[in-house]
């Protein structure tokens, strides 16, 4: 069994934890870091037993592209990241995108990764549209 140190995603406390996973890569559970700053040892219910999602059936495995008559259609990864440039592209009109791309990030990703969200918006896509699930 392997432990891997990272961050609960579930909310923006962000308490420490380990991923227990078994040498098959299945997913065993979830402890809390003793040593965390934040949490010191402990989670709340979701921390604990929220990862049934992981296995869930109904979870996405693969890239899908949404046809012309509303339905999808798996693609590999190559074909589904030609479509996003594609779209960007199209979408990018200038110096100032802000009216043609909006970006959505999450209250279940880390501070770090939001603000890598917020900088990929605002320099690579130049783009200020850019919020967050929490007012959704
Ligand atoms: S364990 Fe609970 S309080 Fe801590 S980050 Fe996860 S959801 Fe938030």
């Amino acid at each position: 069994m392997k432990r891997l140190e990272t961050t609960c995603g579930y909310c923006g406390c962000g308490c420490g934890i380990y991923v227990n996973v078994a040498d098959d890569g299945t997913l065993l559970g979830i402890t809390p870091s003793y040593n965390h700053v934040v949490s010191q040892g402990k989670l709340c219910s979701k921390g604990w037993h929220g990862f049934g999602f992981v296995r869930d059936s109904r979870r996405l495995n693969n890239p899908l592209i949404r046809m012309a008559d509303g339905s999808f259609r798996e693609v590999s990864w190559e074909e589904a990241y030609d479509k996003v440039v594609e779209g960007f592209k199209a979408a990018m009109t200038g110096g100032d995108n802000t009216e043609t791309i909006g970006m959505l990030s999450s209250a279940r990703c880390t501070n770090e990764e939001n603000f890598l969200m917020a900088k990929f918006a605002r320099a690579a896509l130049k783009t200020s549209s850019i919020d967050h699930c929490a007012r959704l």
